[in-house]
């Protein structure tokens, strides 16, 4: 245990806080689940594995070890390199009595840069108050990662057999280039083959200030996020003697089309469902415009009021937005060459193609060139399923019996997108229960709520003993 943090946890012992099923802390604390959690989530928060700075292989290396230790067969322990970075995929030996494939348990050991100058603690140091843990990734997503792999260390120890494999596979550069989520997705399907995946990088709870529960979140679907550039070329001259084509002109020409226009109106059924859940809580117009939505999709008035909502609009329908401009080189000079960047948000099943020439037609100018920018990924949306959404909702209500279940789009980036794109259907599912305006995951003095991490000690357990226990 870090020095930094024994003063501070003698005083939230202190406090004897009492948590939702009515343990204190002290008590969960206590136990040999949670001082295993606190040891290895101390350390992993100690790892500065940032992109370029080569320290995953070290993390992936400690996680290794412990899995050994509890007792999984070195030959079921895979660290898998690429450049400075690695993926480690654990296999829990299942006794295939269920006859199903395995389960696939998502999570990423790298972090996004933290820099000490900036941060009000100590990033790379797990420290605390009477209420959060602080460091870069204490949510993101070093605690998903010390759950999991506690869980499976616990199960271990208690002698539990999986009914189905079960496989840990922990990518190592999932916020910067995924070239390990690729990997583990698309060509290590000798160790990740799977029935499904849970990822702990998404979903989890929303607490209102009051720490009421609204909702828990399942994050079911990304969608694809791709930029295109929008070039025109001109041969320009002197700003002094104007010419009838003009480079800014014409593709300012061709942005108001875009501006105008508004891709038609999709849903699925995960996107209703969470329109009726989240409508109802909600109740007043906007409320009554979202259930009417997920009654009836074809209703324009309530796809028109939730279009204005920069909250919900992602959420019916595909959006294109200019965000960046580049154009000419000097006052006194025409411009030669005018470029926007325009970042699109696709519905899942839309496709780029698709987008792109919906995006030609638009601009109707043959002069003005797209390029696509990147390697955007497209993946389906995972429905809910009822074995899964029973599993999570024992693990969730335990803790807030009357929290709404919700499953969820999200504007794109966690290692689900590849598993999904791969066939393998993913939903997020973290145990953390939050303030969503608390959260400062990537940002400075990332933390996570002391009782969030005590109170969902058990919830991966629950979920593997309801999906794999006999
Ligand atoms: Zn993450």
């Amino acid at each position: 245990m870090n020095l930094n943090l024994q003063p501070a946890l003698g005083i939230a012992l202190a406090l004897l806080l009492i948590s939702t099923s009515g343990i204190t802390f002290a008590q969960q604390a206590n136990s040999e689940h949670a001082k295993k959690s606190l040891e290895i989530y101390t350390r992993l928060i100690s790892i500065p594995t940032v992109k370029g700075r080569g320290k995953v292989p070290e993390m992936a290396a400690y996680l290794a070890s412990e899995f050994e230790k509890a007792g999984f067969a070195k030959s079921d322990i895979h660290i898998l390199p690429i450049d400075k970075t690695a993926s480690l995929v654990v296999r829990y030996q299942g006794d295939g009595s269920s006859g199903k494939a395995p389960i696939l348990l998502l999570g990423h050991m790298d972090v996004v840069e933290a820099l000490p100058k900036d941060w009000e603690r100590p990033p790379f140091t797990l420290t605390q108050d009477e209420d959060y843990f602080y460091g870069r990734g204490t949510i993101d997503n070093k605690f998903g990662i010390t759950m999991l792999t506690t869980t499976f260390i616990r199960l271990k120890k208690q002698g539990f057999v999986p009914n189905r494999d079960l496989i840990i596979a922990f990518s190592g550069d999932e916020e910067t280039d995924m070239f390990t989520t690729r990997m583990l997705a698309y060509e290590r399907q000798d160790l990740t083959s799977a029935e499904y995946a849970l990822n702990s990088d998404s979903g989890g709870g929303d607490l209102n200030k009051e720490g009421k529960a609204i909702s828990y979140l399942v994050q079911a679907a990304e969608k694809t996020y791709v930029s295109f550039e929008l070039t025109v070329y001109n041969p320009g001259g002197h700003s002094s003697r104007p010419r009838p084509d003009n480079a800014i002109y014409e593709l300012m020409d061709g942005l108001k089309h875009i501006q105008q226009y508004q891709f038609p109106v999709m849903s699925s059924m995960m996107t209703r469902n969470f329109f009726r859940v989240s409508g109802k809580q909600l109740a007043g117009e906007l409320g009554e415009a979202m259930v009417r939505f997920a009654d009836n999709p074809k209703d324009k008035a309530a796809a028109e009021r939730l279009s204005i909502e920069s909250s919900y609009v992602g959420s019916i329908r595909t959006t294109c937005i200019t965000t960046m401009l580049r154009a000419g080189h000097a006052a006194n000079a025409l411009p030669q060459s005018a470029t926007a960047t325009v970042n699109c948000r696709i519905f899942p099943g839309v496709g780029v193609e698709s987008v792109k020439s919906t995006l030609i037609k638009l601009v109707d100018n043959k002069d003005i060139e797209f390029v696509v920018l990147g390697d955007p990924t497209e993946s389906p949306i995972s429905e809910l399923r009822d074995d899964v959404m029973t599993a999570v909702e024992k693990a969730v209500k335990i803790r807030y019996p009357k929290v709404d279940i919700i499953g969820y789009m999200a504007s794109g980036g966690t290692d689900g997108m590849h598993f999904r794109a791969a066939g393998i259907p993913t939903w997020a599912i973290s145990s953390n229960f939050m303030n969503p305006d608390e959260k400062f995951s990537h940002g400075l003095n990332e933390r996570l709520p002391i009782k969030a991490f005590y109170d969902g000690l058990d919830h991966w357990t629950i979920i593997l003993k309801e999906l794999a226990g006999k």
